[in-house]
Formats: C-alpha cells, sequence, structure tokens
C-alpha cells in the first residue's frame, strides 16, 4: 500500500490484475505493465480488446465442455473422428496436448478440474454429470481416462471408474509412460503418443 504514492492508480491497477493470474507475482506484473505502457497505445488496445472478446466469443461445447467458438466445437463436428470413443481428460489444455500428437482420432470430454476433496472440489463442481449424461444417450464403445498421474488425477480416475463400472462400455486409462506425479501436457509429444497407444483396459470388479 505505500507504492500507492509512487506507482499512478492506472498502473496500479493493472499491475494488481496482473498478479491475480497463476505463475505471475508482483515482480512480473510490474515488468508486464510496464512494458505494455511503454509500447505503442494500439498494443494496449489490442490486448484490451483480445481480452473483451474472450468472454462474449468464446463458450463451452455443450458435448465435451471444451473451450469453443462454435458449439458443437471443430473436434465434436468432425465426421471422420470416431464418436465411440471419448477420452477424458482435466483441461482444455491437455486436449491440445493430445492433439499435438497426432495419435488419437476420438472424442473428448473436458472436466475442468479434479477431485480435490481438500481443496472443496467434489464431483459435483467438475463436469462428471456432463460425461454420464453423453454416456447415457450416445453409442459410446470405450471410455479413454487421461487424467494426470498425480494425486488428485489419480483419484478422479479411481473415481470415474467406480462410476462407469456399470456401463457396458470398454473402459481405459493411459498407459504408464508419463513420470507419476507428471501433469500430462507437461508430457513429451513422443511419450504421450505411446501412452495413448498403449493405453489399457482397467480392471472392473465382477
Ligand atoms: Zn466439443
Amino acid at each position: 500500500m505505500s507504492s500507492m504514492q509512487i506507482i499512478p492508480p492506472a498502473l496500479e491497477r493493472l499491475i494488481k490484475s496482473l498478479s491475480s493470474l497463476p505463475g505471475v507475482g508482483a515482480k512480473t506484473a510490474t515488468r508486464l505493465a510496464l512494458n505494455i505502457l511503454r509500447r505503442p497505445v494500439s498494443d494496449a488496445r489490442e490486448l484490451a480488446d483480445a481480452l473483451a472478446q474472450l468472454h462474449s466469443s468464446i463458450q463451452l461445447c455443450s458435448r465435451c465442455m471444451t473451450f469453443s467458438e462454435t458449439d458443437p466445437c471443430a473436434v465434436c463436428a468432425d465426421q471422420r473422428r470416431d464418436a465411440s470413443i471419448i477420452c477424458v481428460v482435466e483441461q482444455p489444455s491437455d486436449l491440445m496436448a493430445i492433439e499435438k500428437t497426432d495419435g488419437y482420432r476420438g472424442h473428448y470430454h473436458i472436466l475442468h478440474g479434479v477431485l480435490s476433496p481438500v481443496d472443496g472440489i467434489g464431483p459435483e463442481e467438475i463436469k462428471i454429470k456432463e460425461l454420464l449424461a453423453r454416456i447415457q444417450s450416445n453409442t459410446v464403445a470405450e471410455v479413454f481416462i487421461a487424467t494426470s498421474s498425480t494425486v488428485p488425477g489419480e483419484a478422479t480416475a479411481s473415481y470415474l471408474i467406480d462410476r462407469l463400472q456399470p456401463f457396458p462400455i470398454r473402459l481405459t486409462r493411459l498407459a504408464c509412460g508419463i513420470p507419476m506425479g507428471m501433469d500430462i501436457k507437461y508430457a513429451d509429444q513422443y511419450t504421450l503418443a505411446k501412452a495413448i497407444e498403449s493405453r489399457s483396459n482397467v480392471l472392473k470388479n465382477p
């Protein structure tokens, strides 16, 4: 608060706003804000416009829940893709990572998070009921669970396996090769492609 006298309020506001983003500390926020200020005003307008457009033009695909400007999204609308396989991921960034491998031609379902009871995130807080609805109403043959091998990612996979057991579908899980504790979007393309290719059946309880 003592900096209020030195830093103009408009700059302070931008710094505060930027530093609320994940991974951006006060130092980085200040550097970014000063950089924006030094650049031509047209750059700042473009940034402001991009931010303003974000929520008005992007929505969730009503099928897979990814961010998209169209509904259904490009993946769900693509007739060449296999709609009988649904790959379940935590975030849209995971979809992007899997798409980059070129090793998967099915559909997706984005959970928008993982189960984390300590943070108050239960099944109702992520897109699980939307997934169950798709499985109930569609001709889904396989659900391929590709949550991360982190503790919450594994807990989410276990929960999904329990919930999906009753359905007459093949349940698969991303194969080993992704180091334990790793977020799939940080895996290299080759490792991820291998893990998709050799995905394994999840053992069902009799
Ligand atoms: Zn979609």
